[in-house]
């Protein structure tokens, strides 16, 4: 088989500023390497406060242009990108697993799940419509003109190193906007192909920028300084979320900010049983738990409580751990060595405090980030995992005896971005759905994301949406027009 990284040519493993394919002006690189086996597969250019700074330059340059583009070329432009990456889709989901670690058949969905974002906003970037009123006292009318926001700086996490581009870089064009992205340090290479397939569809230069870097802190908050800059999305950690909240408070920016997660994921005693195992599976180890919408805290009812974990703890004891490439493989490798070490501690510190394990729970020998699927049961409420987002294939089970408790329960949280509740009862669906403080609900459901519903968390899981007509707004500034007319 060929080798993944043939897909980007080296003169594409460099910065992507306005026309140019060019090396950090220092002319530095950084490793990327593959989480499964440790290796480096390819060294990228490590861009400095120049180099980001010259792709805003080539981003607020060609804003003027792309913005008066006819909404329906800018459409096309989008279904083509959207086009390219299905007709790729191997080729991009094979560089996913590489840099990244997911099983093949999760990089094939990103893939599929990224490209309908491209979909989703070329039909929204023709769609985009103001107001005509008539003042209510009379005398003058009320005209709303939507317009481009302008150039937008873009910082995206690992966990979805397509995806999470892909649905800020798609609305941010079909508004009209031009983009510079900071794709995270350990898998950049996917957004080097998005521009590279961008490129070669036609957008024209200057409304995708990429740069590379290995110090995100100095290069972000030199772009958020500039005053060209006028919005800034950020999908990532809380922590960062809040650094970036502040920075962008001194140029007074537009934001978004997709952060954290800690779902509760409640299985009540009158669920179908099939369902809630499969939605509980897939909302744990889709993307090997490395997901903002996990379920974190899986509560169940009392009366099902031990059939609901015995067969749970079944069907995560059978899933296949191993390299991403591998056939019949279900959870690749985690990101890095610190995220396997974490998960230890948090398995630690429950076990310290009385908890069992079931399954898993002990990391393998040998090469790359592994970890098995892990069950826990008996885990009290002040243990680390239910109050920090796992991130990982750590699945802890709590009993409940009441809706009432276990809605405080779930809502005890800084974090606000998913829960998922299991139930036939309609009524009781919907006092979870009012109840819970989150911005999005799974019923029945443990797979919600979609490019065209609106994504996004409460509290301090940030602050928009992603996907949908939500979507398209986060890049569009209203101008209201009073017209005289006695
Ligand atoms: P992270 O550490 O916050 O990093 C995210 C991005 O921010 C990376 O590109 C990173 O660059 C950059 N960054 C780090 N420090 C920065 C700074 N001081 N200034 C500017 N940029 C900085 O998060 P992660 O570990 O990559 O991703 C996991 C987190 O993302 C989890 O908390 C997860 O819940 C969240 N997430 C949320 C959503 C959502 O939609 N709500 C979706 C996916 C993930 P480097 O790579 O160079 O460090």
């Amino acid at each position: 088989m060929s080798d993944p990284m043939d897909v980007l040519a080296p003169e594409h493993r460099r910065l992507r500023i306005g026309d140019s394919w060019r090396d950090a002006a220092s002319g530095a690189t950084f490793a990327v390497e593959d989480p499964a086996t440790g290796t480096t597969v390819a060294e990228v250019a490590d861009a400095g406060v120049a180099d980001g700074l010259a792709a805003l330059d080539a981003a607020s340059r060609a804003a003027a242009q792309w913005a008066s583009i006819p909404p329906r070329r800018r459409s096309e432009l989008l279904t083509a990108t959207y086009r390219a990456l299905t007709d790729r889709s191997e080729e991009v989901a094979r560089l996913i697993t590489l840099e990244m670690g997911k099983p093949l058949a999760e990089a094939r969905a990103e893939v599929a799940y990224g490209a309908e974002f491209f979909r989703w906003f070329a039909e929204e970037a023709v769609r985009v419509e103001g107001r005509y009123s008539t003042a209510p006292a009379g005398g003058y009318r009320i005209l709303t003109v939507p317009k481009p926001v302008g150039p937008c700086v873009f910082v995206t996490p690992w966990n979805f190193p397509l995806a999470m581009g892909a649905r800020k870089i798609a609305p941010a064009l079909a508004a009209g906007c031009t983009t510079v992205t900071k794709p995270a340090a350990q898998t950049p290479l996917t957004m080097l192909l998005l521009a590279r397939i961008m490129e070669e569809v036609g957008v024209p230069a200057g409304v995708v920028n990429v740069v590379t870097t290995r110090r995100a802190g100095e290069v972000v908050s030199a772009l958020l300084a500039d005053t060209r800059t006028r919005k800034v999305s950020f999908t990532g950690s809380t922590e960062v979320g809040r650094v970036l909240l502040r920075q962008a408070a001194d140029n007074v920016l537009r934001t978004s900010m997709e952060l954290g997660g800690n779902a509760a994921l409640i299985v009540c005693a009158d669920a179908d049983l099939d369902v809630a195992l499969r939605g509980a599976l897939v909302a744990k180890m889709r993307n090997i738990g490395e997901s903002c919408i996990a379920a974190n805290r899986i509560y169940v009812e009392e009366p099902v409580r031990e059939e609901f974990t015995k067969r749970f703890t079944e069907r995560m004891g059978a899933l296949v751990v191993g390299r991403g490439f591998d056939d019949g493989v279900d959870v690749g490798a985690l990101i890095d060595g610190p995220s396997v070490a974490k998960l230890d501690d948090l398995v630690a510190d429950a076990v310290g405090r009385g908890a069992r394990v079931l399954t898993g729970g002990v990391r393998p020998d040998g090469p790359g980030h592994f970890y098995p699927p892990t069950v826990l049961v008996d885990v009290p409420d002040d243990a680390r995992m239910l109050r920090e987002e796992i991130f990982g294939p750590v699945a802890p089970i709590i009993g409940f005896t009441s809706d009432d408790e276990v809605m405080a329960k779930a809502n005890d949280t800084e974090h606000g971005l998913v829960g998922y509740v299991f139930t036939r009862d309609l009524q009781r669906a919907l006092r979870f759905a009012e109840g819970l403080q989150t911005g999005m609900i799974g019923v029945n459901r443990g797979l919600i994301s979609d490019p065209s519903a609106p994504f996004g968390g409460v509290k301090q899981s940030g602050i928009g949406k992603e996907g949908s007509h939500e979507g398209i707004l986060e890049y569009l500034d209203v101008t209201y027009a009073a017209i005289d007319l006695p």
